[in-house]
Formats: structure tokens, C-alpha cells, sequence
């Protein structure tokens, strides 16, 4: 198995330090908002490759943290009047709802910074300790001077960025590229108590220590996307290297960007979509087999037409294993010799998919795959074919889909409302609602629920989501 190591530009076999064992950390979102599509991505890849690491035998520890504490979080905790708290633990909830609805695993653990302060404040001390951070007035920062290394995952040099650094330099910091650790608080802020101030943690040390905790100094893979090379991950590097003297990751994995127009989806610029607003228009697992379409490291333009051509892709695997399951549960008997021959030459599809996998995570070709194998059981299998043989096709295609966490099987939609229908009922309990008609709006959003959709009321209209 073959992986694309940022630190060496170039794919490299993949060793485990321990035989059998992965450890692997991925950088999780900041938790003030629900997660965009771009968000989506780094779910939904990293994903896949623990899928496919526990497919090969491997048993994989997966971290990934949620930042619940942060600028954004505190600036909206403030407009609402509430404690950031409140923010981050929706954020979190709704997440973990949309991480469910991708299909993708749980976490081994989900660390978060506000349970992890005491690590925090350890580390940073040590930091300081070996001299590799400074205390000013109460902030503490790192020294990236101290850190030879520095620059070496993002093939930066440090002369060169603070010849380039042209951003505002906060005076206290010796060196325009060093990086905060700890700040002080200010007025309406959460704080915590350290050696250095009242104050909190920035937002690079929290993966240093949580990797560190959870996964031990060394880990195997350090995941994340392609924005956070630099410096996200470069100061992880310095910390952790630095703190425990050890190499910190082996492998560092990033996905490349969804775009729109060409230009990253980010909240900043304003041109993205959140999941749940795709998922009131196209299923979740529709949003995940988008996403599997492509080459997790190149960037992949967010359309309609993509979208849709992938809803109907995804429709393709689902029909031919409809009938595969419909084959099996009508026929009976056991393979015939031609059947054996075909169930032989059936195996090079899985063949085709590990050799698309074990070459940096080929996802698109492990897609064409499986989309061959659909063929195959559209026209090898049929009224005439043995129980054993359907099911025997059925089964090679179901262990390919579910390392790519694609559910080939259709569950209940018989009797799923549509979305026209959800429509057409929040349009009536908005007249209701108009007309001053509680009791009937009331009656409408109980009706929604009992046919399995939730409906919530914010400032920008009303969201609906499947339970
Ligand atoms: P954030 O909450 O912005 O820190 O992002 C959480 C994760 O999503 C990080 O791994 C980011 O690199 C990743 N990410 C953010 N925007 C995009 C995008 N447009 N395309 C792909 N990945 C993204
Ligand atoms: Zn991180």
C-alpha cells in the first residue's frame, strides 16, 4: 500500500510502526457553525482510508478533535447572549449528526480542548522549560528560531516567510513567525487558569497535546486538509518535535480543496453551502459517493451537474444490486461449473480495487471497480442463475461498497416523503403560521415528525433534515 507523504513529496510503502496497528490523528472542525461541504471532504476521505486500513487487517486508532474554543465560537456565543459552551456543544451534536448521515465511522475518541486544558498548560510549560517558548506579559509564545526543523513539512524557509510577512506583527513576539501558545484574556472571554495569565490556549497546541495523549508521541498518520500545511501543521510539528523529542508523524496525508468557480469553498469567502442545506436536495450518501469520485489529493469543482451525475451513478450500483438481491431471494440451488468460472473471473474487480487503493487511495478507480462489477451482475446474473451464484456475486460487490462506505442497499424509501412533499407541508404550516393558526402549524411539524423528518426554524427559513 502506497501513500503521498507531504513531508517527502512523494508516495512512500506504507510501514506501521507497530506491526498491525495504525495511529492516526485528523484535524477536526472548529465548531461555530454547521459544517460545509468543504468540511465534508476530509470526513468522508479519511474515512475511506481507515475503511480501507481495516479492510487490509489493521487495527486503526482514529482521533479527531473538535475545536470548541475560538474566536468565531466566543463571537457568536456573545450575539446569542449565551456561553460559548452552547455554541460549540450544538455544533458538536450537529456534526456528529452529519458525520452519522455520511456513513462515516465513529471516532475512536473526540477529543476536545475544553476537556483538555491540564495537558495543555504541561505542555506548554515544557515548551518553555527546554527553551523553546518565551512569557510576555502573559502570553506565551513559541520560538520558532529554536526549532531547526522549522519549515520542513511545507518546504518553507523561515528567511523567506519573515522577509514575506506582511501581516501586522504583534510586538511581544521575538521573531515575526513566532506563533501564540497561550493568550490572555479579554473582557466577556471564557478563560482558564495557568502559570502565565488567565487566559486560553491557541489553536495549534491542542493537536500536539491531544496526539500525544491519545495516540502516544509517535503516531503513523497526521491528517488534514491542504490549507492546513502551513502553518497549522508546521507549528504542530515544532511543538510536538520539540516537546517530546521524538519524530511526531510519519505519515501526513491532506485533501485537496472543493472549490466553487475555482476558488476554495470557505466560510470566510462566503461561497459555501452548508451539508444540510445540500442534504434537503440530494441524499447523504449521494454527497459521500461525489466526494469518492475523485482523487482525494486534486481539487474538485462543487456543481449541480456533478452532483447529479453522481446521484445517477450511485443509482447504477444500487439497481444492479437490487437485482442481485432479488435473484438470490428467488432462485435456489447451488453454482453450476460455468457459474464457478464466472465467480473466479469475478474476483479481478476486487483485484482492480486494492490495486486503485494501495495506490494512494485511488478512490476513483476503486469507483470504476465497483461500477465493473455492476455490469458483470447486470449481465452474468439473471432468472436463470443458481441462489449460490447470486449470492455469491452480491457479496463481492457489498465488500467493495462498504470499504468506501457506500450502502448499496436501499432502506425503506417505499415509504419515505419526499422532499417536494416536505415542501409543500412546511409551505402550509407557514400559512398556518401566518394566519395565526398554531394549533394547524402544530399539527404539521408533529405530522413531518412522524413521517421521520425533523423540521428547525432560524433566521434563514426553515431547515428540514430526515431523522
Ligand atoms: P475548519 O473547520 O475550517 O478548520 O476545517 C475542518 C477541516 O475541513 C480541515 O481539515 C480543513 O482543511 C477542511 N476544509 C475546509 N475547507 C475545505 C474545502 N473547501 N475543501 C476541502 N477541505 C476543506
Ligand atoms: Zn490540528
Amino acid at each position: 500500500m502506497k501513500l503521498y507523504n507531504t513531508l517527502t513529496n512523494r508516495k512512500e510503502e506504507f510501514m506501521p510502526l507497530e506491526e498491525g496497528k495504525v495511529k492516526m490523528y485528523v484535524c477536526g472542525p472548529t465548531v461555530y457553525d454547521y459544517i460545509h461541504i468543504g468540511n465534508a471532504r476530509p470526513y468522508v476521505i479519511f474515512d475511506t482510508i481507515r475503511r480501507y486500513m481495516e479492510y487490509k487487517g489493521y487495527d486503526v486508532n482514529y482521533v479527531q478533535n473538535f475545536t470548541d474554543v475560538d474566536d468565531k465560537i466566543i463571537k457568536k456565543a456573545i450575539e446569542e447572549g449565551v456561553e460559548s459552551t452552547v455554541i460549540s456543544e450544538r455544533f458538536i451534536k450537529e456534526a456528529l449528526k452529519d458525520a452519522e448521515g455520511l456513513n462515516v465511522e465513529p471516532a475512536t475518541k473526540n477529543p476536545k480542548v475544553t476537556e483538555e486544558m491540564d495537558g495543555i498548560i504541561e505542555m506548554i510549560q515544557t515548551l518553555i522549560d527546554k527553551g523553546h517558548a518565551y512569557v510576555v506579559d502573559g502570553s506565551v509564545f513559541y520560538d520558532t528560531k529554536s526549532f531547526p526543523d522549522y519549515g520542513k513539512l511545507s518546504g518553507k524557509n523561515i528567511e523567506d516567510l519573515e522577509a514575506g510577512a506582511r501581516i501586522a506583527v504583534d510586538e511581544n513576539k521575538k521573531n515575526p513567525m513566532d506563533f501564540v501558545l497561550w493568550k490572555p484574556k479579554k473582557e466577556g472571554e471564557p478563560y482558564w487558569e495557568s502559570p502565565w495569565s488567565q487566559g486560553r490556549p491557541g489553536w495549534h497546541i491542542e493537536c500536539s497535546v491531544m496526539a500525544k495523549k491519545y495516540l502516544g508521541d509517535t503516531i503513523d498518520i497526521h491528517a488534514g486538509g491542504e490549507d492546513l500545511i502551513f502553518p497549522h501543521h508546521e507549528n504542530e510539528i515544532a511543538q510536538s518535535e520539540a516537546a517530546n523529542g521524538k519524530p511526531f508523524a510519519k505519515y501526513w496525508l491532506h485533501n485537496g480543496f472543493i472549490n466553487v468557480d475555482n476558488k476554495k469553498m470557505s466560510k470566510s469567502l462566503g461561497n459555501f453551502f452548508t451539508l444540510r442545506e445540500i442534504v434537503e436536495h440530494v441524499p447523504y450518501d449521494v454527497v459521500r459517493f461525489f466526494i469518492l469520485s475523485g482523487h482525494y489529493r486534486s481539487p474538485i469543482n462543487f456543481s449541480r451537474e456533478l452532483m447529479e451525475s453522481a446521484g445517477k451513478g450511485l443509482e447504477r450500483i444500487k439497481n444492479a444490486y437490487k437485482n442481485l438481491v432479488f435473484f438470490e431471494n428467488n432462485s435456489t440451488g447451488e453454482m453450476t461449473d460455468d457459474e464457478k468460472k464466472l465467480s473466479l473471473e469475478a474476483d479481478k474487480f476486487r483485484e482492480q480495487f486494492e490495486k486503485a487503493m494501495d495506490d494512494d487511495f485511488n478512490t476513483a478507480d476503486a469507483v470504476t471497480a465497483i461500477f465493473e462489477i455492476a455490469r458483470f451482475a447486470n449481465v452474468n446474473v439473471n432468472e436463470g442463475s443458481s441462489k449460490e451464484f447470486a449470492k455469491d456475486i452480491r457479496e463481492k460487490m457489498l465488500l467493495l461498497c462498504n470499504v468506501l462506505g457506500i450502502v448499496p442497499e436501499d432502506k425503506d424509501t417505499g415509504d419515505k416523503i419526499s422532499p417536494e412533499e416536505i415542501e409543500a407541508l412546511i409551505s402550509k404550516r407557514a400559512e398556518a403560521k401566518k394566519a395565526k393558526d398554531f394549533a394547524q402549524a402544530d399539527a404539521i411539524r408533529a405530522e413531518l415528525l412522524e413521517k421521520g423528518v425533523v423540521i428547525e426554524d432560524t433566521r434563514a427559513g426553515v431547515r428540514w433534515s430526515y431523522k
